[in-house]
């Protein structure tokens, strides 16, 4: 054979996905440069899962979305929304089509990994004041000692009312820290396996020193912070047990790199998917063939319980509802439906070629990454989905230039995670899991590519339209 008929053949046959990626990059890095600029926005002002459904929900009422009402007909093109409990959303269009018909839906999770207060947070130690608190998802926990930390969250009162706490985002703002050991110190601690070097109950936040009053009695600087709570926020100590203060990373978002290609911030995962899927039903122009549905899950981190994580019945409700108010059958519409469980995926990371398995992962800057099926061991915990939804998803893709790559979650019994889309199958729903690929994931900064979640916009987009 030829030369060049060899290359000719090459480029009909094999899988190239090197090239096409640097194709894309260059005809979208300013389209995605732009779109990340309100992504970038998104991640500062919704840290918690409840600001970021505050959030989706202030840009979904400005886009004309209404609160959904079961006694009310909705036509289609007609925009609504459920919001469950304020930390969970579902946002849908309707279809030209039945509902029964089946819907699209894009399902994403807000709410990462963080350190939660735990129930009764507050003690003075040694003339020192902290927060206890209780880790929230899957972190190293050696990774948040040593960074400022912001409080963000809500506490209840008795009286029905609340008040909503955010310290440590404004740059006159204090901020928070848990302490390390210093090096000259920590010849034990350096002996010990990192997942071991710094414990649980070790997660201890530094909020105060003063005492109330300079009085060198027991529990001053307890006292003294909280008087200060009390005075900014009317809260007494019995308050926190019905609280939910999450602390979280004080940075905001940053481009990162002298080309400024990727993004640095805390809790890519998954508002990296979220905000995309959010973006994609919110600039829909006109009334989709099939109803059209974002949901923006909480709890996914620590598996999906709960009433606003996604093995409660809230989303297959809201499908239900919407089926019925046309006189169909919610389990039909659920059948027929078809979802991408949008949930990030980790990129290849050069620093760490030992646990990935390089043919079969996904790369920062390579697309929204298609990942066939998550778990761990022999596929164990995964929903895997089939070869015929895998098609369907890639000639989407491909037909409407998204770029798009496809990645396993590191080699084969190396470790392993799963996703919502199990949950989601179990409805008896088609599902793949598409998303963004990111480095250093669940860590206290992670990185992600502008490509690849401009990428994820408009593979939402696309798949809404089909
Ligand atoms: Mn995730
Ligand atoms: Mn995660």
């Amino acid at each position: 054979m030829e030369k060049t008929e060899i290359e000719e053949l090459k480029k009909s046959l094999f899988l190239d996905q090197k090239e096409t990626a640097a194709k894309a990059s260059e005809e979208n890095f300013a389209a995605a440069d732009e779109f990340c600029k309100g992504y970038k926005k998104f991640l500062n002002s919704a840290k918690t899962e409840r600001e970021a459904v505050t959030e989706a929900l202030k840009q979904a009422k400005k886009a004309g979305f209404k609160k959904f009402s079961r006694e009310e007909k909705y036509a289609a093109g007609d925009k609504v929304y459920f919001n469950n409990r304020g930390k969970a959303l579902c946002l849908a269009v309707i279809g030209t089509e039945k509902v029964e018909a089946g819907t699209r839906l894009s399902i994403a999770h807000v709410d990462s990994p963080r350190l939660d207060l735990k129930p009764n947070p507050l003690y003075e130690n040694d003339g020192l004041a902290y927060f206890k608190t209780h880790y929230y998802g899957g972190i190293k926990k050696y990774q948040w000692t040593t960074i400022p930390l912001a409080l963000h969250g809500r506490v209840c009162l008795k009286n029905g009312r609340y008040v909503d706490i955010c310290v440590g985002e404004k740059e006159d703002e204090p901020r928070f820290c848990i302490t390390d050991l210093l090096p000259h110190l920590s010849a034990e601690q350096s002996s010990r396996k990192l997942s071991e070097a710094i414990t649980g109950e070790g997660l201890n936040i530094l909020i105060g020193s003063l005492p109330l009053g300079g009085d060198s009695g027991a529990d001053m600087v307890k006292l003294n912070i909280m008087k200060i709570l009390n005075d900014s926020y009317g809260i007494k100590e019995e308050d926190f047990l019905s609280a939910e203060l999450e602390a979280v990373p004080a940075e905001k978002a940053y481009d990162i790199g002298f080309d400024r290609s990727m993004i640095g911030a805390y809790g890519h995962d998954d508002r990296v998917c979220a905000y995309p899927a959010l973006r994609a039903i919110i600039e829909m122009e006109e009334a989709p063939k099939y109803t059209a549905v974002t949901v923006l899950t909480d709890k996914e981190e620590t598996g999906s319980d709960g009433n606003t994580g996604l093995q409660s019945a809230y989303m297959k409700n809201f499908i239900c509802d919407l089926a019925k108010m046309q006189g169909g059958k919610g389990r039909i519409a659920l059948s027929n439906s078809k979802c991408l469980s949008a949930d990030v995926n980790a990129a290849y990371d050069p620093n760490y070629p030992e646990v990935y398995e390089k043919r079969n992962s996904c790369v920062l800057g390579g697309g929204v990454c298609i990942t066939k099926y998550t778990g761990a061991r022999g596929k164990g915990g995964t929903s895997d989905a089939s070869a015929e939804f895998m098609a369907e998803c890639r000639t989407i893709f491909d037909e409407s230039n998204v770029l798009w790559q496809t990645g396993e979650l590191g080699k084969v019994d190396i470790g392993g995670g799963g996703t919502v889309a199990k949950y989601v199958a179990n409805l008896d729903a088609d599902v793949v899991d598409v998303g963004v690929p990111v480095l250093s994931m669940h860590a206290p900064f992670e990185i992600v590519s502008k490509l690849d979640v401009y990428m994820a916009y408009r593979a939402f987009s696309e798949f809404f339209k089909k």
